[in-house]
């Protein structure tokens, strides 16, 4: 089926998330004023506020919306997070959790060459919630490992490495000399999926060894693939190799359905301050619009993406920065410049 508007559901969250999906609304709309991409933006309250508001972070009405969307693009929540993400997650069985981390003009990091991917499994590990108490002193949480999420998670890794303009590198990472079993069990089969792609070169790294080496040579990253927890702790640090969170976005990529958000959470220090970067979910919604492209076999809707990016890079250059990465612009002058950039 081929689509030129689509419907977008838009989650305001909690802290700077309102300015946040505001930025996000604004650069949607001049696409929608000057393409022929159009969309039509419903958005939907969910998170602290309507927890405060409704008696639930997530209402039955805010799913009916996200429902009849073709896809959700989701400002950060706060403390009720994982009502929110981790129920639509599962809720629309978002098994793959795709991080980029990229080198942008002008922004203080470790490294001006990266260009990595983080491919996280976004269906199990401990983000199950299964906690119990062995005793009134000991807490046991449940770590999930399953061959079919990590074949799944692998396959999609694989496929990314040969379509994404890379190396065509993979690296599974994980902890398989402590959890034998589990991340054993992972390892292998990343390997057994790697060898159905002989043209991506395989590799292994323990999760420890990884970190370090996000650090000291971030450059020789291509695809990472790795757990749940492992993917979002080691996203965090790529972003922060590439100048902050600022400027990490992050989609939530299932068979049917996707979401998209900043790899970042709500940030209350800078709420209501106008000072957040909104690269994060400006370039969340470019990774929609690729999305929206591939799904809906709509070559404009990936030219509109990138014309984000280039926008961004645009005013990056010509010294255009929040004041997390060193500039003094506040949070609607950097996205009126990116609007006024794309043009
Ligand atoms: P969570 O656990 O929900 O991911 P967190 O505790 O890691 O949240 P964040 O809200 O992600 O915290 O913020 C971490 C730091 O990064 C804060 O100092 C915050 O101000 C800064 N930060 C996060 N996002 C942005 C942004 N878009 N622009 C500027 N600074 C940001």
């Amino acid at each position: 089926m081929q689509l030129s508007r689509y419907n977008i559901s838009l989650i305001r969250g909690d802290g700077i998330g309102p300015e946040q999906a505001a930025a996000a609304k604004k650069i949607l709309e001049t696409i929608s004023d000057s393409s022929s991409t159009k969309f039509s933006i419903i958005e939907v309250d969910a998170g602290d506020g309507t927890l405060a508001k409704h008696g639930k972070a997530l209402p039955e009405s805010a799913v009916d919306i996200i429902k009849k969307s073709q896809a959700c693009l989701k400002a950060p929540v706060g403390e009720s997070a994982a009502d929110v993400i981790i129920v639509l997650r599962r809720m629309f069985d978002l098994y793959a959790n795709v991080r980029p981390a990229r080198s942008y003009p002008n922004i203080p990091s470790l490294s001006n060459n990266v260009d990595l991917v983080i491919v996280r499994e976004n269906t199990e590990d401990v983000y199950l919630g299964w906690e119990f108490n062995a005793d009134e002193t000991t807490v046991v949480a449940l770590r999930v490992t399953s061959e079919r999420a990590s074949r799944r998670i692998a396959e999609y890794a694989f496929k990314m490495a040969m379509l994404r303009n890379g190396k065509r590198e993979v690296v599974a990472v994980h902890k398989a000399n402590v959890l034998r079993r589990g991340d054993g069990l992972f390892a292998a089969t990343c390997k057994t999926i790697g060898s159905k792609f002989p043209k991506v070169q395989y590799s292994e790294l323990y999760v420890d060894a990884c970190s370090m080496k996000l650090i000291r040579n971030p450059e020789e990253f291509d695809v990472i693939v790795t757990t749940n927890l492992f993917g979002d702790i080691l996203s965090d640090e790529a972003s922060q190799v590439v100048g902050g969170l600022g400027m990490g976005p992050a989609a939530n990529i299932g068979d049917q359905f996707a979401l998209f958000e900043p790899v970042h959470g709500a940030a209350f220090d800078i709420a209501g301050k106008n000072a957040a970067n909104p690269s994060s979910i400006l370039l969340s919604a470019k990774m929609m619009l690729e999305w929206l492209a591939d799904k809906y076999n709509d070559r404009n809707a990936a030219a509109e993406g990138k014309r984000i990016e280039d926008a961004i890079v645009g005013v990056l250059k010509k010294g255009g920065r929040t004041k997390d990465i060193g500039g003094k612009l506040s949070t609607t002058q950097f996205t009126k410049l990116v609007s006024k950039a794309m043009y």
